[in-house]
């Protein structure tokens, strides 16, 4: 008789936003992966086909509910305006209250699972009854935390914070040569509050000025932080008083606005504005009362022998409560598992303030704290299913992929140092994920999922606005008000919206609609075929991939009235690292898919998958193996190809059928002998 199947029950999902199945392989060859490339041997694996826009929250909102980004709604990194409002006002996707579909944690709690969910990408807020912590977004959206990763330095930079030297006076404690020098670091404060801490820089050798002391009230014998240079502080846990000075508000609403000209990227300033967003959009829960503990730490970036050149940089400031369901799990976390943060300083790397080294060791920090908190959750709670997850590797992609792909002009050097960082955090999250494979047992499916990878780009962003604007279509005029150009709407026919759409201004749906709905068809066919006729000027080439009518984007699982008129894909070498290119996009050896790994009870071993894998796939695949509820708008299909007894459920009806026959008849033979109350078949 053939052996049964054994049955999963409960499961690991690990998510890697950004994940690079090309890059895993590649490291996993070079033995550097020797956790990856256990999964690939015990387990199955597949470069998986994401969802169109290749972007975090539909593409994350699709991994746990099965559904398409036309049926959950979820259909870009930013949302469409409320029916009536103008084209050009967006809402926040890190929601999980506007997708349309039933997630995967619900569906379980149906099926009487219980789940954790441990910082898993847009999950926020929870709507589960398990255990989560954060799930707000991609360290993009810091929605919990107190105050940002800041550099303090003696330079005048925008969005840091000055510190001005002068000879120490009147401290207690102070050690070294007495030419000590103090200042006061600033901490910002969200809502505009700020903390402030004493400096002292001391001579604490012969090398000049070696050490720097943070302290209250210049007491040096009780330090809040002690630095050496390249050194971090231990982390510091203390009371913020988050009640703002109106005055200090305007200053630092001046600093924010000189970040467009600072910033590398005028997109990386998108922190602020979505943060403060999903906040206005009442995300963050109960705000913080007028004080509240949090945790960060010090590392002194650098200090000149002679003080002349100081540069410290502050953490983000994270609560110790209110960012975890549920709330009062916040402080038995830090006790048990360290000081948390959601954002590894991305921000700061993109600013130059930090190195890259300084950045390898935040996100190890992270990886370390996840695999503890997972091991610590999943021994002290009732669980079913436990979703971590990492955003290391999108991070990744839009620091290194440009660096690294010699199509996209990277030099040698280039090229040898983007690959020795991604080679470090890749083994970052290998030993990550070693430390996750110590909590299955035989009854455990472990699964690894990305949302999408990355491409290297050529740093020519497609402006689809100026497209249309050359085309005619879209037509601005100078705000009276505020100086910059605004849409005019009343000679605006086609508006560009989000990374892949285009929506018609049409009369009696938006605003100030001008297009007649009668003429609606022919109008989208003018402006597809201005598209198709385009060609951008530095290189001759079209950047389209794809433009289509929106019935016509069903194929891509796009539908609904969260979609524009017309549909559009863009060359990857016109696009960031991943977003507005397609799911099967590549440039040079690295594709844009997404990592997809699975090993468990009834799942084959060593094999690399050969059919379509689509990221609907999951949801079903997980409820399929575990014996709960598909979630409900589910549409895509188990991964039959994974599984060792791909009928596995019907043969246990078939099995179940048999044991039910033989306890009727045993039972039909009992009924006679003690005279039971039999049931009307089998007295016949
Ligand atoms: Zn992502």
């Amino acid at each position: 008789m053939k052996k049964p199947i054994p049955e999963a029950k409960r499961a690991i999902i690990l998510g890697i936003d950004g994940g690079h199945p090309e890059l895993v392989q590649k490291f996993i060859k070079e033995g550097k992966l020797p956790n990856f490339e256990r999964m690939m041997k015990e387990g199955v694996f597949k470069e998986a086909l994401e969802p169109f826009p290749t972007i975090t929250p539909p593409n994350w909102t699709t991994i746990v509910t099965g559904a398409w980004p036309g049926t959950h709604g979820i259909t870009d990194f930013f949302l469409p305006p409320e029916p009536g409002q103008p084209l050009d006002k967006m809402q926040f996707a890190f929601d999980t209250r506007k997708s349309r579909a039933e997630y995967i944690w619900q569906a379980a709690e149906r099926g009487g699972k219980k789940p954790i969910l441990i910082k898993w990408e847009v999950s926020w807020p929870p709507n589960h009854h398990g255990i989560q912590i954060e799930g707000c977004g991609p360290g993009v959206v810091n929605l919990h935390e107190l105050g940002p990763v800041r550099l303090h330095t003696i330079e005048e930079l925008p969005l840091t914070a000055r510190i001005h030297l002068e000879p120490a006076r009147g401290w207690k404690g102070l050690e070294g040569s007495g030419e000590s020098l103090e200042g006061k670091i600033s901490l910002y404060l969200h809502g505009g509050a700020e903390k402030i801490y004493d400096l002292a820089i001391i001579k604490s050798g012969r090398a000049g000025y070696d050490k720097i002391i943070v302290a209250k009230d210049r007491d040096a014998s009780r330090p809040v932080a002690v630095c050496t240079p390249g050194q971090w502080s231990d982390w510091v846990l203390d009371e913020f008083n988050l009640k703002p000075d109106p005055e200090k508000i305007k200053t630092q609403d001046a600093e924010r606005g000189k970040i467009r000209k600072y910033a590398q990227k005028e997109i990386h300033d998108n922190q602020a504005v979505t943060t403060a967003q999903a906040r206005a959009a009442g995300l963050g829960g109960e705000p913080p009362k007028d004080v509240a503990k949090g945790t960060f730490r010090f590392k002194l970036i650098n200090l000149a022998g002679d003080a002349s050149e100081l540069e410290i940089l502050t953490t983000q400031i994270w609560p110790v409560s209110g960012y975890t369901q549920p709330l009062e799990l916040g402080p038995e976390l830090l006790e048990k598992v360290g000081a948390f943060f959601t954002n590894p300083a991305r921000d700061a790397l993109h600013y130059g303030w930090i190195d890259e080294g300084t950045f390898f060791e935040l996100m190890d920090y992270q990886h370390q704290w996840l695999a503890k908190a997972a091991k610590y959750l999943s021994s002290t709670r009732e669980w079913d299913l436990l979703f971590v997850e990492t955003h290391c590797c999108d991070y990744l992609s839009h620091f290194y992929l440009n660096y690294y792909q010699p199509e996209c002009g990277a030099s040698p050097s280039e090229q040898k140092n983007a690959l020795s960082w991604l080679t470090r955090h890749y083994q970052s999250i290998d030993r990550m994920l070693g430390e996750l494979l110590t909590i299955p047992d035989e009854e455990t499916l472990f699964m690894i999922v990305s949302d999408h990878s990355g491409t290297g780009s050529a740093q020519q962003l497609l402006d689809s606005r100026k497209v249309l604007e050359q085309a005619g279509f879209l037509v601005y005029k100078t705000n009276p008000e505020t100086g910059p150009r605004a849409v005019d709407w009343s000679k605006t026919k086609a508006f560009p919206q989000r990374g892949i759409y285009v929506y018609l201004n049409v009369k009696g749906r938006d605003p100030e609609g001008i297009v007649d709905p009668k003429d609606m068809d022919a109008t989208v066919d003018q402006v597809i075929q201005a598209m198709m006729d385009y060609k951008d000027p530095a290189t001759g080439k079209h950047p389209y991939s794809l433009i289509l009518r929106k019935e016509d984007a069903a194929l891509l699982g796009l539908w609904g009235d969260r979609i524009g008129d017309i549909v559009y894909a863009v060359r990857p070498e016109y696009d960031l690292e991943h977003g507005s290119e397609l799911p099967t996009s590549r440039v040079g050896e690295l594709t844009i898919r997404s990592l997809f790994f699975m090993k468990g009870p009834n799942v084959k071993k060593g094999l690399h998958l050969q059919r379509l894998t689509q990221l609907t796939a999951v949801a079903p695949t997980l409820a399929y193996l575990l014996g709960f509820p598909i979630p409900a708008q589910a549409e895509g299909a188990v991964l039959w190809e994974a599984l060792e007894d791909p009928d596995f459920r019907v043969n246990q009806v078939k099995a179940l059928r048999k044991e039910l026959d033989r306890w009727k008849k045993l039972y039909a033979g009992l009924a006679v002998e003690y005279d039971l109350n039999p049931r009307p078949e089998v007295e016949e």
